[in-house]
């Protein structure tokens, strides 16, 4: 009984470590990311702060980022579109 006890503190011991160390992993991926904080505008490409871009996300996996400058002339041609 007291073997069984000791391998399943040991497993539980193991899964921590796994678990802390890629949460570790994740963190240093973030910070190196000299990019992590910017995101590409879906339309015009440009790069721009992700607090600036507005964010869609379709389906489960993609995300979209889009512009002040796209989403104006979206706006734009959308007005246009309407009055024709
Ligand atoms: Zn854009």
């Amino acid at each position: 009984m007291v073997g069984l006890i000791g391998i399943a503190v040991i497993v539980l011991i193991v899964i921590f470590a796994i678990f802390y160390g890629y949460g570790l992993i994740l963190k240093q991926e973030r910070s190196q990311n000299p990019y992590s904080s910017k995101a590409k505008c879906t339309l015009c490409g440009k790069f721009f702060d992700k607090e600036e871009l507005v964010e869609r996300a379709i389906g489960i996996e993609k995300l979209y980022y889009f512009c002040g400058d796209c989403i104006q002339s979206l706006y734009i041609d959308y007005l246009n579109k309407k009055q024709n």
